[in-house]
């Protein structure tokens, strides 16, 4: 008979696989100072108005990502085509060596921002800009507070966590051919630098997969996902004990239930929910919650 879903808890799983951003530490508030910190490291090398306008054009492509990450299933906001265009692009370099395409390269933003307003793209500031804004999304990251409560509890009941972040994308500027380069181990370990603040949680670099070469949603990525936390563990993995929780339905939660995992919660706070009706019947295994302090009651639909 199968399991009726809408019967089991928190405290009826072994293993909890976690998204980082926007799920266990906020970068909403970090993402603006991060933007403020690009501005003014801007005016290092362009007149005031002009690094306003770069600034305002990296935003807006960045809000576009945004949008068309949080938008409803199957839905495409306006802009994101032609800004797609323009990062693969700025990424011949990256895919001419057989990578994939790193959609969330700052670097990339910037680069189209600068092209927008036609200044150069150059690698001192593409560097110069990116670095501040890099040490301020750091600096200003905060440690969600319902994450510290069920990293917390799931200790307390002898859940073992793993967190899979997804790629932030850090690429090398080539400026005489006026394309990036990707260079993974360098991506993996800013990534992990950028998420220092995970120590807080007593959690460690081996407590996280980066998605660098390969990321969400792909399917290898989550293989890698499973033996990492299979190795820190030093045994198996039950699939059927198995939760996946992300603000990003899609990229988070369903390629981990497609390898397998018992069920998945949704956490909706940022999102569009409108194609969330459909996507839940369609998902009968994965829970909406508002707050990570919900994962134990989920009102689960029955299977
Ligand atoms: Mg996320």
């Amino acid at each position: 008979m199968p399991p009726n879903f809408s019967n089991i808890y928190l405290s009826d799983v072994e293993f909890v696989i976690f998204d980082v951003d926007n799920v266990i530490i906020d970068t909403v508030g970090a993402a603006q100072k991060a933007q403020l910190a690009l501005g003014e490291a801007l005016k290092n090398f362009m007149d005031p108005q002009s690094a306003r306008r770069v600034k305002s054009q990296f935003i807006s492509n960045y809000n576009t990502l945004a949008a068309q990450a949080n938008a409803g299933v199957g839905v495409v906001v306006e802009k994101f085509e032609s800004l797609l265009q323009c990062i693969e692009t700025w990424q011949r370099g990256v895919l001419h060596d057989g990578w994939e395409l790193k959609l969330w390269s700052r670097e990339v933003l910037l680069a189209i921002a600068l092209e927008q307003e036609d200044l150069p793209v150059t690698k001192e500031w593409i560097d110069g800009c990116l670095q501040p804004y890099w040490a301020a999304l750091t600096r200003e990251s905060r440690i969600r507070a319902d994450a510290i409560d069920a990293v917390r509890r799931c200790r307390q009941a002898g859940i073992a966590i793993h967190l899979a972040t997804a790629s932030d994308g850090f690429l090398d500027f080539n400026e005489t051919e006026q394309t990036f380069i990707y260079h993974p181990p360098t991506a993996v370990q800013r990534k992990l630098d950028r998420l220092k603040i995970l120590q807080k949680l007593d959690l460690e670099d081996s407590d996280v997969s980066v998605g660098d070469p390969i990321g969400k949603p792909d399917e290898r990525f989550f293989r890698q996902v499973l033996l990492d936390f299979e190795h820190k563990l030093g045994r198996n993995i039950d699939l059927g004990r198995t939760m996946a929780v992300g603000d990003n339905v899609s990229d988070d939660v369903l390629p981990l239930l497609s390898l397998g995992a018992a069920r998945g919660a949704w956490l909706a706070i940022h999102n569009d929910l409108s194609g969330g009706p459909r996507l839940l019947e369609k998902n009968p295994r994965v829970g909406v919650v508002k707050s990570l302090s919900d994962l134990d009651n989920i009102p689960w639909p029955a299977s």
